[in-house]
């Protein structure tokens, strides 16, 4: 058994004293290692959470003498003589992050994700763990672990324990509901987001609901949303074992439409992760190693297939309207043509990418977002299945069948695995779906308005309304009023003229000031821009391609007339009429 002891002294210095103790065996011929884990399941790439550790401490616990030890890698420490010794380490934690993967101290509450804050002895990682708080009397603590002793959580092994992040302050608010005659738990944290419960709770049930039906069983026994509602624009969420964190503001808007379907967004999202990356895990990460990335080829599943479900189950359960859905799958829309980058990068090698940048803008049309196109994809795939088999199978019964197969037995998925199943359920071998959408770069908009149209839908494609962008091919953002180029279309006039970063100062000598647009508008052949490029002033001339328009938005449509299978269609996969 590993203990672990949290306490703090001072909330205002964000420090969290952490205190861990080992026993180790004494035939141990190695040094005893200590490692902090790297990155954090549910985010793909290195965050190097020691640079959160301060004054790192080993001593052995019975005659408290100082045991010398060394830093071995950035994360791991080396303590030497350790053998027979049960050995006490003790360190700082700074938990001054606000985020679904972050920890926070304040006077107000202690909100921890162990895998950032817990070292674990290595070659121990199996044995179970036990995590006492010390909390002041009147704090409550939210956990999905179960608390055996009052602010003690018992975890069978480090991987739960890093798995179960926690909430305790004095005014947390807890609500229940039932699904499938299971407790679900929502804990709201934070300012008070005057929160219509009985709404909440009953849209909530509704797509627990769904997901529980689509899959046949849950992978644990209750489940947790630990809810940090917070004062400023916030959204984020991670997924665990048998819980999720959603950081979510201002939370005074959060009972409002736009942050009240993004609460039900990320929350749909999260729970279906309990399944689909949680329990339905890729090979490689079976188990997960903290020290260093994990590559895998198929976010597009764990990610795309739960970005697809999160939104599509809202309006299957009817907490949803179709046309509510539709503006959410245009928003994907929106994101994944936003550049040319899914000419340039694989959703499968974009997977692996996840480690390199996958999480921030990078170089301009490099790579593609597994979340965007994997949920396009998914959708694809889930049309063109039900289309093969009249809607008597489905996506449904691929992730059905995931579980069964992989879920259920802790068993790793491969690519390979996948690929076998989709082509079980589909009655074929889907191998030209993998090759061009998966890994490959083909473009997707022809074979989606054909699949959507089996249910009545259409892609539809407009022209961009910004003369910049779509006539000219780029976009500009107003920075400390200086109107700077972001993005250039690969190919168009822009791309022979302008180069990202290039600050517009006068159009056909007519100064720029939140004008960009009116004076590209006026029609000519011919426009020239004065430009400082590296504070060095040019002028650069601009030329129309006639008949091209670049930026299109597309946008997922009802037909205005369907025949009676498209209708039926529509009605079997949304759970609407048409
Ligand atoms: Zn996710």
């Amino acid at each position: 058994m590993t203990y672990y002891h949290v306490s703090f002294e001072n909330p205002l210095t964000f420090y969290l004293q952490v205190q861990l103790m080992v026993e180790v065996p004494a035939e141990a011929s190695q040094p005893l290692a200590l490692q902090l884990p790297a990155w954090r399941p549910g985010r793909y790439e290195l965050q190097n959470f020691a640079q959160k550790i301060q004054r790192v401490e080993v001593s052995d616990a019975e005659t408290d003498e100082p045991l010398p030890y060394r830093k071995t890698t950035k994360d791991r420490w080396e303590v030497p003589g350790a053998a027979g010794r049960s050995v006490r380490v003790r360190y700082h934690f700074y938990a001054h992050q606000m985020d679904a993967g972050g920890s926070w101290l304040d006077e107000t509450q202690l909100y921890l994700n162990p895998v950032q804050a817990l070292m674990y002895a290595e070659g121990q990682q199996d044995a179970p763990c036990q995590l006492t708080l010390d909390l002041p009397a009147d704090w409550r603590l939210a956990c999905g672990l179960p608390q055996t002793l009052p602010n003690t959580l018992q975890a069978k092994n480090f991987d739960q324990l890093a798995d179960a992040p926690l909430i305790a302050s004095p005014t947390i608010e807890h609500q229940q509901y039932e699904a499938g005659g299971l407790p679900f738990h929502v804990w709201a944290q934070g300012e008070e987001a005057l929160i219509n419960w009985p709404k909440l709770l009953a849209d909530f049930k509704a797509f627990s609901e769904e997901q529980l039906k689509l899959f046949g069983g849950f992978p644990v026994q209750d489940y947790h949303f630990l809810n940090q509602f917070l004062p400023y624009k916030h959204y984020h969420g991670v997924e665990h074992h048998n819980s999720t964190v959603i950081t979510l503001g201002p939370a005074e808007l959060l009972m409002h439409e736009a942050l009240y379907k993004e609460l039900l967004g990320v929350s749909c999202h999260e729970l279906f992760h309990t399944w689909n990356i949680k329990a339905i895990r890729p090979a490689e990460m079976q188990p997960y190693d903290y020290a260093r990335e994990n590559y895998f080829r198929t976010c597009y599943i764990a990610e795309g297939v739960t970005t697809y479900y999160g939104e599509y189950l809202l309006a299957r359960s009817h907490v949803r309207t179709p046309s509510q859905y539709f503006e959410e799958l245009n928003i994907v829309l929106r994101k994944h043509y936003d550049d040319a980058g899914g000419q340039n990068l694989s959703l499968a090698d974009a997977s692996m990418d996840l480690w390199l940048d996958g999480y921030k803008p990078g170089v301009p049309d490099r790579k593609v977002s597994v979340y965007h196109k994997g949920a396009l994809t998914a959708l694809l795939l889930d049309l063109t299945i039900r289309q093969l088999h009249g809607h008597a199978r489905s996506l449904d019964d691929v992730m059905r069948r995931l579980y069964e197969d992989f879920g259920k037995t802790g068993v790793g998925y491969t690519e390979a695995d996948y690929a076998r199943i989709v082509g079980e359920v589909a009655g074929r071998k889907m191998q030209v779906y993998f090759d061009k959408f998966i890994n490959g770069t083909a473009p997707l908009q022809e074979p989606l308005d054909k699949a959507l149209r089996t249910v009545g839908c259409q892609l539809v494609a407009y022209e961009n309304a910004s003369a910049s962008e779509g006539t000219f091919g780029f976009r500009t953002v107003v920075k400390n009023e200086r109107t700077e180029v972001t993005y250039i279309w690969p190919g168009s006039p822009a791309s022979a003229a302008l180069t990202i970063d290039d600050e517009i100062v006068a159009v056909n000598g007519r100064r720029v000031d939140m004008n960009l647009q009116t004076l590209l508008s006026t029609g000519q052949p011919h426009y020239e821009l004065a430009v400082f490029r590296q504070n060095r002033l040019l002028v650069v001339e601009l030329a129309a391609l006639p008949g091209v328009g670049y930026g299109p938005r597309y946008a997922v449509e009802k037909l205005a007339e369907a025949d009676e299978a498209q209708k039926a269609g529509f009605q079997k996969w949304l759970g609407w009429e048409f």
